[in-house]
């Protein structure tokens, strides 16, 4: 199994791989679920059943411009709205 990259926000090395067991209601079972976090400054990956899809997602994200990715702004938003009333 690869090892995750260092943090892409922090640049804080050793990421934990941290796998937990939980209720699934979908399943009706307890399945894994593997999360990639840096322990600096708490981001993380979203929760996947492989270890290695949690991996990949991480050192995807680290591969790419290290700012947190936000969707529209507020004020992007508020463009939106502003073009759909006055247009
Ligand atoms: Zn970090």
């Amino acid at each position: 199994m690869r090892k995750p990259k260092k943090c892409p926000f922090c640049g804080a090395r050793d990421p934990r791989v941290w796998t937990r067991e939980s209720y699934d209601r979908r399943y009706d079972r307890a399945m894994k679920r593997t999360t990639v976090y840096c322990q600096e400054c708490g981001c993380r990956t979203e929760a996947h059943q492989r270890p290695g899809d949690a991996i990949r997602a991480w050192n995807r994200r680290a591969a790419d411009d290290p700012k947190p990715q936000t969707g529209l702004s507020f004020w992007d938003k508020l463009k939106f709205i502003w073009g759909l009333l006055w247009n």
